[in-house]
């Protein structure tokens, strides 16, 4: 073998590299020299020649994986050993010597092992998030210390596992939804959904409906819930007149192990429909029908009630405001309805031509976007003035007396204000002159007044104001018995800041400035 590598000059005695030198393969050489003259005899001497091989860094350093976990799972500890691997470099010294490192930008690190040139890849940062880093590549790099360094790269391909650690989550909580009444029984009436961060089975969700206690266990029976898809079922028709609104909760869970779940307050509001005709209430005949007789005297007034058809409707909204009209009349001269009161009242005076008996029918609409209607029949009777006395007596005593009553205690406060305001009056007179000489009661402009309801004189006493205050008629304007026109509003005596005092007399608003005031109201002038 060695004559493979080195040659000799059997002349000159040198010796000379002729096959490859390897300091890998061997790295020191011992040759046996044996030297003879040429005389006679031939005397010869031997000796050994001792070839050291130095060492070229000619060998890259070699990474080899002993063992490697290709998925790592995302909830493992810090430390867990993903990979072990051994990396070696055939040359000697320096050039033999390897420094490895990973790439920065994974949550791994190298360590090395007790064992020489071994080192095994620990976890250094937690993997909480699958979600967001599924897969790492981990790239090592081994350079040894020769001249120049030679260096080595292998990349490990690391997946992290999933662990279930989301839980289903619902966009929005709580979760309202509208459902219009009348919806057919076991038609799908809304859908939930929520989704999971996780993989696969840790996000498979399903559903279904809460049954604790505190949601609403009766309607949560009438409800179905498709456990796919999250799709919810009523398996009856609601009535938005019944039921306004409900509330339940579904529970989302996913398919890990163990599995987490979470779940959603749901709010469904029933919405309205014009599913209810209007209902008369009044008149009503003793079989049911919406008919009545009214009775009156022959010699009422223009403007007499005769009678006011009350009805009422379920629906709310359009879909129960209510609009009265006449459908059918006799004589369109005699009697006229207000939309919406439905009260009847006399156009004119009726005269000895007018007929007894009068037929009005009347029609009672809601506003629904198809509207449902009832109609009413009343009819009146004119009766000669004594009999009508006598009918009433016997007839809706009740209403007259109500309506009288009403009338009587009215007349019993206007009487009283009136009373207090003749007193206040002449108190304040017998103040006024009891007091100053040097003016007498000072009326003052009418200031920032708007409105035709009222009108006010204000007077100056020492250093008060007063202000008194009544309705003033426009031309063509009625105070209708009954309606708010007539108050009696008794301020704060005294008031010391500057701010104006608003009143309300009727529907005029009236500022007034410090000072105590007064007002007082009347019926008519
Ligand atoms: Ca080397
Ligand atoms: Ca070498
Ligand atoms: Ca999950
Ligand atoms: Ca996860
Ligand atoms: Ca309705
Ligand atoms: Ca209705």
């Amino acid at each position: 073998m060695l004559y493979e590598v080195f040659s000799l000059n059997t002349i000159t005695g040198e010796i000379r590299i002729k096959g490859e030198i390897d300091f890998e393969k061997a790295d020191v050489y011992k040759l046996d020299v044996h030297a003879t003259d040429k005389g006679q005899p031939p005397m010869s001497t031997d000796c050994r020649v001792i070839i050291k091989v130095l060492d070229k860094n000619d060998n890259k350093p070699k990474i080899e994986v002993t063992s490697l976990s290709k998925t790592v799972s995302e909830s493992s500890k810090l430390g867990t050993v993903v990979s072990l691997i051994s990396i070696t470099d055939q040359d000697a010294g320096l050039n033999g010597k390897v420094i490895c490192s990973l790439s920065d930008d994974v949550p791994f690190d190298l360590k090395p092992s007790f064992q020489d040139n071994m080192y095994s890849i620990v976890l250094k940062q937690h993997l909480d998030h699958r979600e967001l880093v599924s897969h790492y590549d981990v790239k090592i790099t081994a350079t040894d210390c020769g001249q120049p360094p030679l260096s080595t790269f292998k990349t490990l391909s690391i997946d992290v596992a999933d662990v279930n650690d989301n839980r289903p989550q619902f966009l929005h909580n709580p979760m309202e939804f509208y459902l219009v009444e009348n919806n057919v029984p076991g038609n799908s009436i809304l859908s939930v959904s929520a989704s999971d961060k996780d993989f696969n089975e840790n996000a498979a969700l399903t559903y279904h409906i809460g049954r604790e206690e505190q949601t609403n266990q009766k309607m949560t029976a009438f409800l179905n819930i498709n456990s796919d898809n999250g799709q919810i079922s009523a398996l009856k028709s609601f009535d938005f007149e019944t039921l306004k609104t409900f509330q339940f909760k579904v529970v989302a869970t996913d398919s890990g192990t163990p599995p987490l779940s979470s779940n959603v307050t749901v709010n469904v509001f029933i919405l309205d429909q014009n599913d209810n005709a209007p209902v008369i209430m009044y008149p009503l005949s003793s079989n049911g029908s919406a008919e009545g007789v009214e009775e009156i005297p022959r010699n009422v007034n223009a403007g007499h009630l005769v009678t006011k058809v009350r009805a009422y409707d379920a629906d709310i909204g359009y879909n129960g405001w209510l609009l009265f009209s006449l459908q059918e009349v006799t004589d369109h001269s005699l009697f006229g309805l207000d939309r919406y009161t439905g009260q009847i009242r006399t156009l004119r005076s009726f005269t000895e031509t007018d007929e007894a008996e009068h037929k009005l029918v009347i029609m009672v609409k809601d506003n629904g976007n198809v509207s449902l209607s009832a109609t009413a029949t009343v009819i009146v009777k004119l009766v000669e003035p004594k009999e009508a006395f006598a009918a009433s007596d016997v007839k809706s005593a009740t209403k007259v007396v109500e309506e009288d009553n009403v009338t009587f205690y009215l007349m019993i406060t206007l009487g009283a204000v009136s009373v207090l305001f003749l007193v206040s009056i002449i108190v304040l007179i017998a103040m006024q002159c009891s007091k100053s000489t040097d003016y007498t009661t000072k009326y003052l402009q009418e200031t920032n007044y708007d409105g035709t309801l009222c009108h006010s004189i204000q007077y100056r006493s020492g250093d008060k104001r007063y202000m008194l205050v009544g309705p003033r008629m426009s031309i063509g304007s009625t105070i209708m018995p009954g309606s708010h026109a007539n108050t009696l509003v008794l301020p704060d005596r005294r008031r010391t800041s500057e701010e104006g005092l608003l009143c309300c007399v009727g529907i005029g608003v009236l500022p007034l400035q410090e000072g105590s005031s007064f007002e007082m109201p009347h019926t008519g002038e």
